[in-house]
């Protein structure tokens, strides 16, 4: 059986006293949202804090507002059920009320919330065991370890960004707003967020994550969230792909394909929305153009042996995805979850 390791929990109730709490604790404080991913790490020993800070009793993170210039501001407390289930949201996001509505299960869905969402740990087959299994191993660069066992001699580590939700949000063009224990605030734009080395988050460590913020998109704007996961519930995806395209008259005027599951961060398809740009909405051009996108797709990404899943199958299931979801979005369809 794993057991929880001790730590107190404090449960503050205000966004003042969660910064003062941290500013107290520092190293030794980690923040606790809904705990669907935190419990699982502290019982894998992948941190041991002394304190863990919970911020489930903030109103402040709670918000869900239209502001004047038609920026919806999302508060990092939103649980994933609320958003997969927010009519409007669906309208005016689809890729991410449908990537919500795909993360795990109902009940995980019921506590796990937006900002845990996108501040999710990476994911990695070599890290996310136990202590025993990972101290057998020689554990590896991310904790405890000096090398990598997906990436033999590697200086970095990769283990997969796997939060649905991250692409979607970069393809609304989303920005953060964090809060640290300094009082300082900063608003960072989700793209400059992620970085290329699976253990990222060490820069954020300490900011709490108060809103996220969608501009109003374009009144063309489509998407579609596509996912490929071992079972039909409750997985992790073995691949996640957000597509928006901006419809004018006839044809797709901007494209934005973004896809995780892949490195530590989620990736742009910068060539496949390209090949989409300018093309038809229906006809043999559209099919063209999908082709082209679905192509480009396959060249720019090369899944690594970093979570379950052989890497050569999730390969060949992205122009695959590529297809069914650019097509969910122009139709207003999706989600996509292939199994
Ligand atoms: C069986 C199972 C299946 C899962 N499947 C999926 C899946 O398919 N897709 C997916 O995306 N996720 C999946 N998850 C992971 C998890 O359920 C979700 O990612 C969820 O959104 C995490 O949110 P949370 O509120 O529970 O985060 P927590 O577990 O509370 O926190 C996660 C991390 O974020 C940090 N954090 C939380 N809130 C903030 C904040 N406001 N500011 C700064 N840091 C913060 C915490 O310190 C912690 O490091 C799965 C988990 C399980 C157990
Ligand atoms: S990618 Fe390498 S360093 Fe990172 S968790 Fe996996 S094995 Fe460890």
């Amino acid at each position: 059986m794993l057991r929880m390791p001790t730590f107190a929990l404090v449960e503050p109730a205000s966004l003042d006293a969660v910064l003062a709490l941290l500013a107290e604790h520092g190293d030794q404080a980690l923040l606790i949202a809904g705990g669907t991913d935190l419990l699982p790490n502290l019982k894998h020993e992948l941190h041991a804090p002394r304190v863990v800070v919970s911020l489930a009793r903030v109103p402040e993170l709670a918000a869900r507002r239209e502001e004047a210039d038609g920026t919806l501001v999302l508060g990092a407390m939103r649980t994933l059920h609320e958003l997969a289930t927010d009519t409007a949201l669906a309208k005016r996001a689809p890729a991410l009320a449908q990537a919500a509505g795909l993360v795990a299960g109902p009940q995980l869905r019921r506590m796990g919330t937006l900002g845990g969402n996108v501040m999710l740990d990476t994911r990695c087959q070599w890290i996310n065991q136990t202590y025993f299994w990972r101290q057998a191993l020689g554990f590896c660069l991310k904790k405890d370890g000096t090398r990598c066992h997906v990436v033999e001699g590697g200086a970095n580590c990769v283990a997969a960004a796997s939060n649905d939700s991250a692409p979607a949000l970069m393809t609304l063009g989303a920005r953060l707003l964090f809060a640290a224990p300094d009082g300082g605030r900063r608003e960072v734009p989700i793209d400059e967020l992620y970085s290329a080395d699976g253990i990222w988050n060490k820069k954020v460590h300490g900011e709490v994550l108060v809103e996220v913020r969608l501009p109003r998109p374009p009144a063309g704007a489509r998407g579609a969230y596509g996912k490929l996961r071992e079972r039909g519930s409750i997985d992790f995806p073995l691949l996640g792909l957000a597509v928006r395209v901006d419809v004018e008259g006839d044809h797709i005027a901007a494209a934005d394909l973004c896809a995780v599951a892949l490195q530590a961060r989620p990736v742009r398809l910068r060539k496949a929305g390209a090949a989409l740009i300018g093309t038809l909405l229906a006809g043999a051009e559209l099919d063209d153009a999908v082709e082209r996108a679905a192509q480009a797709a396959w060249q720019q990404c090369r899944p690594l042996a970093n979570i379950p899943g052989d890497p050569e199958y999730r390969r060949e299931m992205i122009p695959v995805l590529v297809r069914r979801t650019v097509r969910a979005a122009l139709a207003s369809t999706g989600p996509v979850h292939p199994l």
